[in-house]
Parts: structure tokens; C-alpha cells; sequence
């Protein structure tokens, strides 16, 4: 029996973390549950699941047995076995940190945190003996690929679906509507996540993440578009040979190899594979002059810094900006852009200097956007 907490719960990630322990219910229990805004479904899940703790950005009413905690105590407690980080942007940081100090197991779905204090969090991670298990299904693809592997690595090879907009001509990003950036193609995900892997931001941060986990260079690290969505990633040995993870484009299996590491445990409830019926699994080269919020992500990323920290400040504003409709679909880059070139950045930051070059990227962008003329059209 594993005991698990489970930060941001009513997100994406979290409502299908709660479905894996509903499945497997002899193998986890909920310690500690974290969720935002959504009130009634925390509510939900804390009478299903009765944990020890709970933690909400609004205070809620508990049953008696319930304590209300701060997302770093549910994340230290001594009955935590793993903590699934399941929230987004950098309020998993901090609860993040705290739990590999404690020497805690952590899956972790959210980007910015590797993103953005990567060097910090793998460091600490070492120091601690913290397991860092990936649920991205990219990150995971390539630890079951590496699992068992004492060779080097040649490559890490990141696919993309290249989201809803790769067949569009660049002169047709300026009119795509909020609602058509939604659309995923292959993935059901939070609307944040939706929307970066629209702009193809989402495929940067996951190679700046893949940097840190696997520690590989960016030079090694290559992405290519596929997509049906099924081949999650790939690793190239020094001997030429390829390994891949293939699975139904669906969350749930990355998120319960995770928690069942280093089991792998039957669930029928997961999606099977019919090869017949995939048919066709097809490969081709990044576009990256018509979604420029790639290549922003990996020189981010290469610079190192504060700039990774500022390039998810800044996406964060221009995504909140165009899901609200003030800017379109080709600003959002724009916008990272400038701010970045803002930018000074400061070389191997303490994790204040990187909070600080964020609070700085979000203002600046919302500057930035304020004085541009990037109207949403629909
Ligand atoms: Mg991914």
C-alpha cells in the first residue's frame, strides 16, 4: 500500500491520479489531498476519499477528522509515501522543494518546476536521495526506455503532435479563435497545457525538463512530429538502436507507472492498443519559423539562468491573455519575446533570484502586451 498526496487534485492530473487509486484501491491510499478553486469538487473528492489533510485556496468546511494543512505540510507528512505534484506555474514549487528535502518520492506532472529551478530541484533531489518520477508521458516514455540501460545515451528524441494548428499557413495563426486552440487533436488536458502545446511552448519545456531529469545536453536532445500520439518518446544508444514507448494517447498510464513504480501493475480499465487499427504511425521535421514559442523555450533553456524562469512568466501571461481574448494566437510569442530580450539575466540564481526574475517577466510582459497592438480577431 502506497500513501499518497496528491497537490492540485482537481486539475487535469489529478482527477485521473484519483481515478488510478479508485481502480486500485488495495494498493493506494489518499493521505493528502491540495486543490485551487474548484470548491465543490475538493468537497467531492474529500468525502470519497476521507485524507488526513487538505489544503484549498479557499478555506473549506472539512469533516472533523480532516485537517487543514498548507500544501508543504501535506507534502512533508510523515505518512506521505509520494507526493504527486499535479498543480501548474510555480505554485508547486515550493511544496516541491519541501518534499525532497523530507527525502519524499515525488511524481511530478508540473512543468515549471524543472523548468524553472531545474538545476535547484535535481540538485536537492541528489542531495536528499528524493525520487523525481516523471508522469509527463514524454519524460515517462523515456524512463521506461532507459529503465534497465547502463549504455549512454546517443539522443533523446521528444515527440510532438504539433497540436491543432500544424497544417494551418502562417498567414492563418492571426485568425485561429480561442476555442479552435482548445481542440487538442490527440490529448484531453487542462486548458494551459492546450494551449502550449498549440504554440508548441509545451514541447520546449519539456525538452528544458528532460535536460534536468536525465541529465543530456540540449545537443542531444531532439523533437520530432508525430501525430497520432502514440509513440511517447524515444532513446537512441551509441549503437544506433532505438527504443520507444508506444500506448494509447491517454494520461492515465503514465500517471499509475508512477505511482506503481517500480511495478507495473494490471488496471483494465486502461486503454489497449490496437495496432491494426492505428495503422499508420508517420514522423516529420518541426516547423519551427511558424510556431516560434519552440525555439523561444530552447534558447531559454541553453541560456540558462533566470531565463527559463522568465520565458514561463511571460507564457503564462500571454496564454491568460489570449484564452481572454485581448490578444491573438501569433502574440503570445511576440509578447514572450520582448520580455525576454528585457531580460537580464542572472547566471546559476538562488531559487529567490528565480521567483524574483518571474514576478519581474510577469509584469513586464503584461507591460509589453499593454503597449502592443496584438488584437484578438475573430
Ligand atoms: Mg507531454
Amino acid at each position: 500500500m502506497k500513501r499518497l498526496a496528491i497537490l492540485g487534485s482537481t486539475g487535469s492530473i489529478g482527477q485521473q491520479t484519483l481515478d488510478i487509486v479508485r481502480d486500485l484501491p488495495d494498493r493506494f491510499e489518499v493521505v493528502g489531498l491540495a486543490g485551487g478553486e474548484n470548491a465543490g469538487l475538493l468537497a467531492e473528492q474529500v468525502s470519497q476519499f476521507q485524507p488526513k489533510l487538505v489544503y484549498s485556496t479557499i478555506k473549506p468546511s472539512l469533516p472533523a477528522k480532516t485537517k487543514f494543512s498548507s500544501m508543504e505540510e501535506i507534502a512533508i507528512h510523515p505518512e506521505v509515501d509520494l507526493v504527486v505534484i499535479a498543480t501548474t506555474g510555480k505554485t508547486g514549487l515550493a511544496p516541491t522543494l519541501a518534499a525532497i528535502r523530507a527525502g519524499k518520492k515525488i511524481a511530478l506532472a508540473n512543468k515549471e518546476i524543472l523548468a524553472m529551478a531545474g538545476e535547484i530541484i535535481t540538485a536537492e533531489a541528489k542531495r536528499h536521495q528524493a525520487q523525481i518520477l516523471p508522469i509527463d508521458s514524454e519524460h515517462s516514455a523515456i524512463w521506461q526506455c532507459l529503465r534497465g540501460e547502463k549504455a549512454e545515451v546517443a539522443r533523446l528524441i521528444l515527440t510532438a503532435s504539433g497540436g491543432p494548428f500544424y497544417r494551418r499557413l502562417p498567414s492563418q495563426l492571426a485568425t485561429v479563435t480561442v476555442e479552435e486552440a482548445l481542440q487538442h487533436p490527440t490529448w484531453k488536458m487542462g486548458k494551459k497545457v492546450t494551449i502550449d502545446s498549440a504554440t508548441l511552448m509545451n514541447k520546449g519545456l519539456e525538452a528544458i525538463e528532460a535536460r534536468w531529469l536525465f541529465s543530456v545536453p540540449f545537443s542531444k536532445i531532439e523533437i520530432v512530429i508525430h501525430p497520432q500520439s502514440i509513440v511517447h518518446s524515444l532513446v537512441e544508444f551509441t549503437d544506433g538502436a532505438l527504443k520507444a514507448q508506444l500506448s494509447f494517447p491517454d494520461m492515465h498510464l503514465p500517471i499509475q507507472y508512477a505511482l506503481s513504480y517500480p511495478k507495473r501493475l494490471p488496471n483494465s480499465t486502461l486503454p489497449r492498443l490496437d495496432l491494426v487499427l492505428v495503422n499508420s504511425l508517420t514522423f516529420e521535421a518541426v516547423n519551427y519559423d511558424k510556431f516560434p514559442c519552440l525555439e523561444l523555450a530552447l534558447d531559454a533553456g541553453k541560456k540558462g539562468g533566470t531565463y527559463p524562469s522568465v520565458l514561463c512568466a511571460a507564457d503564462e501571461v500571454a496564454t491568460e491573455l489570449f484564452l481572454a481574448k485581448h490578444i491573438n494566437f501569433p502574440g503570445i510569442a511576440e509578447i514572450i519575446a520582448k520580455t525576454i530580450n528585457l531580460h537580464r539575466g542572472i547566471m546559476n540564481p538562488t531559487l529567490d533570484e528565480i521567483l524574483d526574475a518571474y514576478t519581474w517577466a510577469r509584469e513586464t510582459a503584461l507591460r509589453v502586451a499593454s503597449k502592443e497592438s496584438l488584437c484578438y480577431k475573430q
